[in-house]
């Protein structure tokens, strides 16, 4: 994106917010507060990069918008990080993500009232609502006319045109009486005037979505809301990677300390946002020391079960073609016969054959031969996956090791394993995935075990004992410091989490400017805390 008329604010300066981490989480924020008139400094790891940049070549582009540091994996369920669930650069993971944006079920906001496991979100879901409508409203969603599950909603585009996948997933849905229909998701259908950054031209249903949109089609923080935060007055510095975060006499932020040009550099600040996401923020704060009195930093990681089941079908799917996820069934968030709490959506999909070849090795198992014959029907092969809750668990956990980055910041450890509520699932789904991709035509059915998302390690709650971070994600140990990513949900939720993340983006800056003592917005806030 264009940065080269941004304003620039001295190191020495104290600006109102620094902002760690530009994209669902860092980016929303950053606009809405510079619009009000604060000065914020938003520091990001990555890359500033042009729509145009990116490459559709899948083995050039993780170097580019991926995050590909060593993380190391254990638990009996390893996450796959890098291209997998974590993304860099000024967009962050938007750069790279699908885009699918269902929103949020009210039954797994209050999934323990409910069900007695899991966790209650301390947020109401009307309330999120309102500001996942206004989200939809500033990037442009699409979807269909009638959403089945919730007759009230209204998307103001209609949806992308339909891939194989897609169309093999409404055969086998419609032939086994599951409802299904035209996903929400975040790309434009048409041109769109995109208020601060110019034309995005409507999607053109090349399947490269995860390789970064090359025509600004696709929701991404560097053509909505960070050109936005820009022209309002905010500073974004790319390539800042930072890894220390220093307190006054009082216990409050005054200062980060980022790594830039080959140098240490120091921002002077009145408060501090953590966007970094679900491992890189965790890692900062256990790294620095801060906002753990409660023991919860890092715990609790929870990775959505995304298993993919894959069939042969006689004609011709090319799955990479189109865009990848179009189609979506909720019927399954709250399965009639479960033997679980929770549940899970079913999306169709599109894959690009080094992805899927990846995906047959990590979830199938397949390797030499038996790995060369399944790409060779790869051509033929379509597919459809789940979106499905994972419970919080303490013994799921990101914890630091004595290996050090090359800012000599020890890296992670992550450990997870799933427990009986997500293999109850798990079983449930694989039935019913089986059963649409039979039903649509397909043979020779190939289950790919997955997991998605980095969610959940410094969760929100009403208790200082329990959570890192308050319902306004605030910390409850340094006033002054805010997290705002996928780390702050108290359990996964079905939905894909972007979408909620860019929401609770927007009211965790709305809570920090109602702190104005005056009425007169965060800058009166910040002052105030100064
Ligand atoms: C292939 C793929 C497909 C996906 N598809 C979907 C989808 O269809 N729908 C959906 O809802 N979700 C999807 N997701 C997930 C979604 O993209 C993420 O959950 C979401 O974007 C995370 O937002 P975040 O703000 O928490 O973190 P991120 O977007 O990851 O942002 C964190 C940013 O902080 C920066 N950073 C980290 N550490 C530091 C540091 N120390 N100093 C400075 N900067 C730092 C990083 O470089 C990064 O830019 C997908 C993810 C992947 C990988
Ligand atoms: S399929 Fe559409 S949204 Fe995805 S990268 Fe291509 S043009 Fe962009």
């Amino acid at each position: 994106m264009r940065l080269d008329g941004q304003r620039h604010w001295d190191e020495d300066e104290v600006v109102d917010v620094v902002v760690v981490g530009t994209g669902a989480g860092g980016a929303p924020l950053t606009a809405a507060l510079a619009r009000r008139g604060l000065s914020v400094v938003a520091l990001e790891a990555g890359r500033n990069t042009e729509p145009g940049d990116h490459t559709p070549d899948e083995v050039l582009a993780p170097a580019d918008i991926n995050w590909m540091d060593d993380r190391i994996s254990g638990g009996e369920v390893p996450t796959a990080f890098g291209p997998n669930n974590s993304g860099t650069g000024v967009g962050g993971s938007t750069l790279h993500w699908g885009a699918f944006t269902p929103r949020p079920s009210r039954h797994d906001l209050q999934l323990r009232t409910e069900s007695g496991v899991g966790e209650d979100w301390p947020i109401d879901h009307d309330e999120l609502t309102g500001y996942i409508e206004h989200v939809e409203h500033d990037v442009g969603v699409a979807g269909p006319e009638y959403y089945p599950w919730d007759p009230s909603r209204r998307y103001r585009m209609r949806p992308p045109a339909r891939n194989a996948s897609s169309d093999m997933m409404m055969r086998g849905t419609a032939a086994l009486g599951i409802t299904a229909t035209d996903a929400p998701v975040g790309l434009t259908t048409e041109d769109r005037h995109q208020e601060h950054h110019g034309l995005r031209q409507a999607c053109v249903s090349c399947g490269s979505c995860h390789q970064g949109c090359r025509n600004g089609a696709k929701v991404s923080m560097d053509t909505t809301y960070l050109p936005a935060a820009v022209a309002f007055g905010a500073e974004i510095r790319p390539e800042a990677f930072v890894h220390g975060i220093e307190l006054d006499a009082r216990g409050r932020v005054e200062a980060v300390v980022y790594h830039q040009g080959g140098r240490d550099h120091r921002q002077r600040t009145r408060s501090l946002v953590l966007a970094a996401g679900g491992v890189e923020t965790p890692r900062l704060l256990l790294h620095t020391g801060l906002a753990n009195s409660s023991g919860q930093v890092g715990r609790n990681f929870t990775a959505h079960g995304a298993t993919q089941v894959w069939a042969t079908f006689d004609e011709s799917m090319r799955s990479y073609r189109g865009y990848p996820s179009s189609i979506i069934t909720e019927d399954f968030v709250r399965p009639a016969d479960a033997d679980f709490a929770g549940g899970y959506l079913i999306q169709s999909l599109g894959v690009q054959p080094q992805t899927f070849a990846t995906t047959l090795v990590r979830g199938g198992g397949l390797r030499g031969k038996a790995l060369v014959d399944a790409m060779r029907d790869y051509p033929r092969m379509a597919g459809v996956g789940i979106n499905a809750e994972c419970l919080p668990s303490d013994r799921n956990r990101l914890e630091l090791t004595d290996e050090l980055d090359a800012h000599g910041v020890p890296r992670v450890r992550v450990t997870f394993s799933a427990g009986e509520n997500e293999e109850a699932i798990e079983r449930h789904a694989i039935r019913t995935m089986t059963a649409i991709v039979e039903a649509a035509g397909g043979t020779d059915v190939r289950v790919l075990a997955r997991t998605a998302h980095t969610i959940g390690t410094a969760r929100m709650g009403t208790e200082a004992g329990s959570s890192v971070v308050d319902r306004d994600g605030r910390s409850w140990d340094v006033p002054n410091l805010w997290v705002c990513d996928n780390s702050v949900f108290p359990s996964s939720v079905i939905a894909n989490p972007a979408l909620t993340i860019m929401a609770l983006s927007l009211r965790t800056a709305d809570r920090m400017l109602a702190e104005a003592p005056d009425g007169s917005g965060a800058r009166g806030m910040a002052g105030a805390q100064a």
